[in-house]
């Protein structure tokens, strides 16, 4: 089982962002901007594309919404969107909001927020989200 498995099911602490019955989005623990957002397919997948179509159309709708939750809690110019994969093999979409290009650089160091400052983040996303 992945680790994003673990945390889907509660085994590991997360900062939740929303769910629905086939997606959860919580806060990357190493972000590159505050409110960092991921959402994981609950179905364990590991390579995006091996998603069937109707998965990806609905995840992609569903980060659709969560980004704008994010962009509502945390104004930037746009919400950028990234599929990487290279470290977690569980498909997931990075949801991270940009003032600059530089923003989406995951070579860049992370931020170090607080786990109250992390909690607060997810709660402020959370609420956008459930209006
Ligand atoms: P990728 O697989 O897309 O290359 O990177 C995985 C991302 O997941 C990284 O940005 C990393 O910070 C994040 N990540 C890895 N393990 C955990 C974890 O246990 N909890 C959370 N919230 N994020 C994680």
């Amino acid at each position: 089982m992945t680790i994003f498995s673990k945390i889907i099911r509660g085994e590991i602490p997360s900062y939740k962002c929303a769910e629905n019955d086939k997606f959860y989005a919580f806060l990357d623990i190493n972000p590159l901007a505050q409110g960092h957002t991921l959402v994981v397919s609950k179905r364990e997948v590991d390579y995006f594309f091996d998603l069937t179509d109707e998965e990806l159309a609905e995840m992609i709708v569903f980060a659709k919404q969560v980004a704008a939750a994010i962009k509502q809690a945390f104004p930037c110019r746009k919400v950028g969107m990234a599929v990487l994969g290279l470290e977690v093999n569980h498909a997931h979409i990075h949801l991270v909001p940009l003032q600059s290009e530089g923003d989406m650089d995951f070579r860049k160091d992370k931020l170090k927020l607080s786990p109250e400052q992390m909690q607060q983040t997810a709660e402020s996303i959370s609420r956008a989200f459930a209006q």
